[in-house]
């Protein structure tokens, strides 16, 4: 491996997170694993197979490129659904491929239809309904002509689900918001049974949706962050761990990001480190340089803020955040050397960065930080 970081994900923090997922929803919903943005970042082509060696057998993408890596990977027969873009002319690929695809207007399910008639096989759709988000979702006004059409091309469409997707189910300030979204899918799924349609599964329910509105599961559930050890929001886990006796975190992140110190120097007392003038060595001070900048995801704005772990120690980074180095302020840790690993997300020994406190220096969130981890960095799993 030529490559200056690695990124870590571990087999035994799935298996975990999913049986906590497993414990919310029972035996029966079925689970689709959301691995939209590269998988929040965990690399699809390393993640899909491993969330299917821990018996994941639904994956959700956002959109077609997506889910032709998803299917270039899974080795059994999972089903692959989009969420959000194909277009048209990607259709005929998506048939052949038995890859389904939310419907969320008329002309996508009117192409849809054309496409099944040229390839012989029908199309799974799911109906996206508005409830509330405001996004995409199938309008009230057209609903009538859609489930029409359906019921007319039965033949070469088939009701895979009927769906939503809640306008910011992990605050509670949008309670009320949500609460409304919920009223208003299930008259409007009422309404389509009634005119003889049968979906296959509906699904409205997030992470947040999972741990805060039982009531949401039904026959599935689309998870993203939660199986990868993160909470969709700090409200989210103060709710839950409120009346746990423990006070547990059943989440563990999968994720690790290491690298290794590149070089070490001694700089006298007076001297400024870095490019400028924005960190000067107030002591004589042992600073070690890491091969990793913001040319690797690490933020620029964490200039004299970031964190790593050196020796199992917690040491804080000064001066400017480079194009592809940072440096570590390590005077006070006894023989670090070339070569030695450096954990930048993750644990060394007793210590543990965390995504989210990495996140509050530079102003992302979890999902944000997660995503935008560049796509060249290997991943590989560990146990
Ligand atoms: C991203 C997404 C999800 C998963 O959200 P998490 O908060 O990561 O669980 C579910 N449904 C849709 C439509 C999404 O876009």
């Amino acid at each position: 491996m030529f490559h200056t970081c690695v990124i870590e994900l571990s087999k035994s923090a799935l298996e975990k997170n999913l049986a906590f997922i497993r414990s919310l929803i029972g035996e029966k919903t079925l689970m689709s694993s959301v691995v939209k943005g590269n998988a929040y970042g965990h690399g699809i082509e390393q993640f899909v197979p491993l969330a299917e060696r821990c018996g994941i057998k639904h994956f959700s993408t956002f959109s077609a490129d997506e889910a032709y890596r998803v299917q270039q990977m899974c080795r059994d027969k999972a089903r692959i659904m989009i969420m959000g873009e194909i277009t048209n002319d990607q259709l005929e690929w998506a048939l052949e491929n038995d890859v389904e695809f939310f419907v969320f207007e008329l002309d996508r399910l009117k192409a849809a239809v054309h496409t099944a008639r040229l390839v012989g096989k029908p199309a799974t759709v799911h109906l996206e309904l508005e409830t509330g988000m405001n996004r995409t979702g199938l309008e009230p006004e057209v609903l009538e002509e859609a489930c029409n059409f359906i019921a007319k091309n039965q033949a070469h469409v088939k009701l895979g689900g009927l769906c939503t997707h809640f306008a910011g189910a992990e605050s509670i300030a949008n309670y009320y918001r949500v609460r409304k979204q919920k009223i208003i899918f299930r008259r409007m799924s009422k309404w389509i049974k009634k005119k003889g349609l049968q979906p296959e599964h509906e699904h409205i329910a997030c992470s947040a949706a999972v741990v805060r509105f039982p009531e949401t599961h039904l026959q599935m559930v689309r998870v993203g962050i939660m199986q990868y050890g993160f909470w969709p929001s700090q409200e989210v886990i103060i709710e839950f761990l409120r009346d746990k006796p423990d006070k547990i975190n059943p989440l563990t992140p999968l994720i690790s990001w290491k690298s290794r110190v590149m070089d070490v120097k001694h700089i006298p007392e007076g001297e400024y480190i870095g490019y400028g003038t924005s960190y000067l060595a107030n002591s004589n001070m042992k600073i070690a340089t890491i091969p990793v900048g913001y040319g690797h995801g690490f933020s620029r704005s964490l200039s004299n803020q970031g964190r790593v772990l050196i020796h199992g120690q917690r040491v804080g980074t000064v001066g400017m955040v480079n194009m592809n180095a940072i440096m570590a302020d390590v005077t006070l840790v006894e023989g670090v050397e070339k070569g030695d690993e450096v954990v930048l997300i993750g644990r060394q020994g007793e210590n543990e960065i965390t995504v989210s406190s990495f996140g509050d220096y530079s102003d992302q969130v979890n999902y944000e930080l997660l995503t935008r981890l560049p796509h060249d960095i290997p991943r590989r799993v560990v146990g």
